[in-house]
């Protein structure tokens, strides 16, 4: 047996601290970075099924967001549920240091939910994926293209928008984790795709990295359905929806007969004390719109297939990945507020530790 000295460690963690009252904004302050807690880094005696992780990445995701509101408690039922005092949870990339588990054996990398924390003691284990990792593949990938945010791409536009060669795409938050593989899926698709976003730097991205035909930044925009109409003059197949709000409006009488429309995320609309009204919706009857929300928890059966499409495309080189990468556990809070000021360029990952 070791000396405790040894085996038990500082522990630092991102501890979710104060609700957010009616819709407000998030603040980086309704989380605290603490050093309080430790951790021993071995295995209770006795007891099967467990893992001790080391944590290395970790994902941002806009949903986190609903999971501090006040308003939303009690209103989910699964284990992303934050609890005050406890460390915010959300998607990871973490190293098994020791296993109980027999699915999970020491240096097995992961993904899945985790803590905001160094190092977590897991029981539930039921969602968490194994990385079969190569290192051709960046393991922060596992946070985005390769994690819940690609997967949230691929069902999104294959399956929700049913895209066709030639079709005219649009997509919003279009430089964004999810945005920029949609535009280059409808591209691989032989689709012509146009991307909103909202700087000029983002905008150059997605033309000159991304391959996107047109892109435009919004800010600069002051009527947004006649932007469309410049861009789409015969009208849009299909809109990737990430953000609602004055975008959707835009779009709605821009679409074609019979266009698509994947309800993926309305983030212009979390920060705001009142939801704004769609003024356009008459347009889902003339034009015989299907608009379909879809949420990827339904989807990780398709991972599989999804895995065996992207890796290939990644390695070959056809699909590029952009992240926005922040050092730090104690750096986790801002950066997670940011999405929403879209201060994140690309897929935004926090990492704890590279190893
Ligand atoms: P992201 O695009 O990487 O980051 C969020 C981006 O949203 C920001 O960079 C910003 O980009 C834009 N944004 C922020 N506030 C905005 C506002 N007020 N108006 C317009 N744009 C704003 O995030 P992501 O992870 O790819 O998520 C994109 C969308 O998908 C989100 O709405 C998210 O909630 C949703 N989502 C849905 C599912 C699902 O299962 N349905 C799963 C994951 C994510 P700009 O600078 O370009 O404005």
């Amino acid at each position: 047996m070791e000396d405790d000295a040894e085996v038990v460690v500082q522990n630092k963690q991102v501890i979710f601290k104060d609700y957010i009252i009616n819709n407000g904004s998030l603040k980086a302050s309704n989380m605290a970075v603490t050093c309080d807690a430790t951790i021993r880094l071995e295995l209770p005696n006795n007891e099967d099924g467990l893992i001790l992780t080391k944590n290395l990445y970790l994902s941002c995701d806009p949903y986190m967001k609903n999971r501090m509101l006040e308003s939303m408690q009690g209103k989910f039922n699964d284990s992303f549920q934050f609890a005050l005092g406890s460390p915010v949870r959300g998607f990871g990339v973490a190293k098994v240091l020791d296993s109980s588990h027999s699915k999970f054996t020491k240096g097995d990398l992961i993904w899945g939910p985790i803590n905001w924390e160094e190092y977590s003691l897991i029981k539930d284990t039921q969602a968490l994926i194994k990385i079969h990792y190569t290192d051709d593949v960046p393991l922060s990938y596992y946070t985005g293209i390769l994690g819940m945010t690609g997967l949230t791409a691929y069902v999104g536009f294959y399956d929700i928008c049913s895209p066709k060669k030639g079709d005219t795409v649009f997509v919003s938050a279009a430089s964004g984790a999810i945005g920029q593989l949609v535009g280059q899926f409808a591209k691989l698709h032989g689709c012509y795709v146009v991307g909103s976003a909202g700087s000029d730097e983002k905008v150059d991205l997605l033309m000159n990295k991304f391959g996107f035909d047109e892109a435009f930044n919004y800010n600069k925009e002051e009527d947004l359905s006649a932007t469309l109409k410049r861009y789409f003059p015969n009208g849009i197949d299909i809109y990737f929806e990430n953000v609602g709000g004055k975008m959707l409006d835009g779009v709605l009488p821009n679409m074609r007969l019979h266009g698509r429309i994947a309800a993926c995320g309305m983030i212009s609309q979390s920060n705001l004390d009142k939801p704004e009204g769609i003024n356009n919706l008459v347009f889902l009857i003339y034009k015989r719109i299907r608009m379909e929300g879809f949420q990827v928890s339904d989807y990780f059966h398709s991972y599989p297939k999804f895995t065996e499409m992207i890796l290939p495309l990644i390695k070959e080189g056809k699909i590029t990945y952009v992240e926005d990468i922040v050092e730090g556990l104690e750096n986790a809070p801002s950066a997670l507020v940011g999405l929403f000021t879209g201060n994140n360029i690309g897929k935004q990952v926090v990492v704890i530790s590279h190893e």
